[in-house]
């Protein structure tokens, strides 16, 4: 069977692989992208159906086309996959679908790569490794199978009608668990949210989103989270037109809120002692950026309208102020936990010498230590934007850029050779 060749192979067709091509195309360089589902598959078919963009759609896009909507509108998932779509065509992206790389590895006596895939094989002289920031569901190892309980990741939730009747415990107050808890709540369900480590920006402040505000204050350009925060997640929705999450007002509306889940013995599940503590810190890290934004509209002289009534916090709640440490399922009536505690990275199929002992991708803003091989998509790659639609967008266009200066040198070793 004959190898079909190309220069650069990107693999994967979400986001990041649209954005890669886009700059390739723009560089003259040609590639392919291979999904091995539909494009922005994982936007489709691993998110809940009622999820929408976490920021507007004036901010939640590439620079180059806007949604069809009110851009400070939060997109639903379903709209953000077809916006891809679109731009495949606008950028003439060529992308096949359905084509999925099972492996690939470096030539042994010739350059580049060879990727076998289950459309047969392609020889690129570069990879980029496009496969999502958000690859394998992780559950941590506490509730085990076979006590009756259904436990499922944030990627297989769908919405309330899908669970068993019965309270609920989501594990995890990130941006997907705060948004199923209070979706589940307003379903009328009993809800139990473990509530870890988080940050939890305004939604508003002064008339600008919050998106805005960490784009002025330089927060999204971060290049890597402060030092005790890396484990720290970010607690934003714009469900129901979008509101600050606030896990005070959970509480008010009946939810009940206990610390971060630890261990399970005897039908009974055990939180850590520290709800009040990862309220305050979530609390200190809401104001750090009221503080910041009107710092910023006084050295600015914005003509923004001052928001006292943002500093003052609902009240607490006997969930807060008497945490519950162990908790007996059964009793309690939970008949499902669902858990929103992340994901890691499968690079299996990626048989090169790129990663460190712990599987990580080893790279200096997605230009892998194997070279050839760029990762594009991953927290923090550059910024802390990285994994944003935006964001993806501007580490491409570097590691695009990379690729042409490498291939510069390639040009003048044909014509050193020739003059010889
Ligand atoms: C719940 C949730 C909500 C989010 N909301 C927002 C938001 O509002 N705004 C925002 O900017 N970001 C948001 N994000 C972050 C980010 O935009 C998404 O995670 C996005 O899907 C990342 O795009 P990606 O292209 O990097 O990766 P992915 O979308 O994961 O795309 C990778 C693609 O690679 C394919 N693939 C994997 N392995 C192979 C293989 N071996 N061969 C071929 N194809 C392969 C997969 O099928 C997949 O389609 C959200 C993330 C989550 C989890």
């Amino acid at each position: 069977m004959s190898v079909e060749k190309t220069e650069v192979l990107v693999v994967g067709g979400g986001q990041a692989g649209i954005a890669m091509s886009e700059h390739l195309g723009k560089a003259g360089i040609p590639h392919i992208v291979l999904e091995k589902g539909r494009i922005a598959e994982r936007w489709r078919s691993a998110r809940w159906d009622s999820l929408v963009a976490n920021g507007p759609a004036w901010h939640d896009r590439f620079p180059n086309m806007e949604f069809k909507a009110d851009p400070d509108a939060f997109v639903g998932k379903e709209a953000v996959a077809d916006y891809f779509v679109d731009y495949v065509k606008q950028i003439k992206c060529p992308i096949r679908e359905g084509v999925e790389v099972t492996a690939l590895t470096r030539n042994a006596d010739a350059p580049g790569f060879m990727a076998e895939t289950s459309a047969g094989k392609i020889e690129a002289r570069y990879v980029v490794a496009a496969t999502g920031p958000f690859q394998v569901p992780v559950i941590p190892a506490v509730v085990p199978a076979g006590t009756g309980i259904t436990q499922m990741h944030s990627t297989a939730y769908r919405n309330p009608a899908q669970l068993p009747e019965g309270a609920v415990l989501v594990v995890g107050a990130g941006s997907s668990g705060a948004q199923i808890a209070d979706e589940l709540l307003r379903a009328g369900r009993k809800v139990y949210l473990s509530v870890g480590p988080h940050d939890r920006p305004p939604r508003r402040y002064r008339n600008r989103d919050f998106v805005w505000w960490l784009g002025v204050l330089g927060l999204w350009d971060k290049s890597a989270p402060p030092e005790g925060k890396e484990h720290v997640t970010i607690a934003v929705s714009g469900a129901y037109g979008g509101a600050t999450v606030d896990f005070r007002n959970f509480a008010s509306r009946g939810m009940i809120l206990v610390g971060r889940t630890e261990s399970f013995s005897n039908g009974k599940i055990q939180f850590a002692d520290d709800l009040a503590r990862n309220i305050a810190d979530g609390d200190a890290n809401y104001l750090s950026v009221l503080d910041e934004a009107d710092a910023f509209v006084k050295r600015n002289n914005l003509d923004l309208p001052e928001e006292p009534g943002a500093r003052t916090f609902g009240p607490s709640s006997p969930c807060i102020d008497n945490p519950i440490r162990e908790l007996d399922l059964a009793a309690a009536g939970i008949r499902t936990i669902i858990w929103a505690t992340g994901f890691a990275t499968d690079y299996g199929w990626l048989k090169v010498d790129a990663f460190d002992s712990k599987g990580k991708p080893r790279h200096q803003r997605g230009v892998s230590t194997e070279p050839g091989v760029y990762f594009l998509g991953l927290p923090w790659l550059s910024r802390r934007g990285s994994t944003f639609i935006w964001g993806v967008w501007h580490d491409a266009k570097y590691i695009a850029d990379h690729i042409s200066t490498q291939k510069t040198y390639l040009i003048y070793n044909d014509w050193a050779d020739r003059r010889r």
